[in-house]
């Protein structure tokens, strides 16, 4: 039988963890779906990605709630994808920042975006009909920008493209605890349909060179040993090194997208099969491995019928 078009089987609810990193700074998990940072400064909280629709964040505000009564001043998005941004309204936040990068993408393919995700995990768009429309930052940077939230300092920054042109990762050096969106996952594929597979590995180094005593990843639990974060770093390494080399090689010897899909496929479901969303992702990663080692420079946009297409081709 084949295979039900990306994630639109799963339908299993997942348990939710709200977590706490240091006095400041909490992780909200969710098994393996997208997580969300929550930084509480002296007036205000700062939230890192805001789940996929606003009834689904103000299950974030109630753990908020939990443990501070301050507004929510600040949203960060680490990236354009819907399951992290349609949410934002929820929150009421005066500042929705993002880097430039991210914003020219919302503008570029915002909207496409968002009804390709719907299509490909309706599971994750719970109470979808809340969403009022795409999230629009307001406050944009280019590189890194700093906050400072009485004595919390919040670095906001772009250490390198990966999972999207835009990637942005929210740093408490004092605290050493790193909101690393998607470019990092943990016992979760990467997804990398949008992805610069090139520039990947530089930007974890540079993740990395910060020294993380914690890290929430953009899917999977959030990790506060050492030993962990590096165990994420270097699974999501090994993910994208070897997808991107084996469709590389596929690509170089003339091989068709399917074939170099099915050898890759083969390929990588021994080590990385056991990690959630692996026969979602898997297409369209190897769709933009295979064309980024065909020359094409920037991801091409995903739409609903795009996504289809892709998945009867592969998958058909
Ligand atoms: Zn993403």
């Amino acid at each position: 039988m084949a295979k039900a078009f990306a994630s639109q089987a799963d339908l299993e609810e997942k348990q939710i963890t709200f977590s706490k990193l240091a006095d400041n700074a909490y992780a909200y998990t969710t098994e393996g779906d997208p997580n969300t940072g929550v930084v509480i400064g002296e007036h205000g909280v700062l939230v890192v990605d805001t789940q996929a629709t606003p009834i689904m964040a103000r299950d974030v505000i109630e753990r908020i709630r939990s443990v501070t009564d301050k507004p929510v001043k600040y949203i960060v998005l680490t990236h354009y994808h819907a399951v992290r941004v349609l949410g934002a309204s929820a929150y009421g936040a005066d500042h929705i920042i993002s880097s430039q990068d991210t914003y020219d993408l919302i503008v570029e393919r915002g909207e496409q975006d968002y009804k390709s995700e719907y299509e490909r995990f309706p599971r994750l768009f719970r109470g979808g009909d809340s969403i009022p429309g795409l999230t629009w930052p307001n406050l944009t940077f280019s590189g890194q920008m700093t906050l400072r939230l009485g004595k919390t300092e919040v670095r906001i920054m772009q250490l390198g493209r990966g999972h999207t042109k835009g990637d942005t990762v929210v740093w408490l050096p004092k605290e050493k605890v790193l909101f690393s969106g998607d470019l990092v996952e943990y016992g979760a594929t990467p997804y990398t349909g949008d992805a610069y597979l090139g520039d990947w590995p530089a930007t974890l180094d540079n993740i990395a060179g910060l020294e993380p005593k914690a890290l929430v990843p953009g899917r999977g639990e959030a990790l506060t040993t050492r030993e962990s974060v590096k165990a994420a770093l270097d699974g999501t390494r090994a993910f994208v090194t070897r997808m991107f080399e084996t469709v590389k090689q596929g690509q170089k010897a003339g091989k068709d997208l399917k074939d170099v899909y099915k050898e890759t496929y083969k390929a990588l479901k021994p080590d990385f099969g056991q990690w959630v969303i692996f026969d979602h992702c898997l297409p369209f990663d190897v769709s933009r491995a295979y064309d980024e080692a065909g020359g094409i420079r920037d991801p091409r946009i995903w739409t609903a019928r795009r996504d289809a297409e892709m998945w009867q081709a592969l998958e058909g």
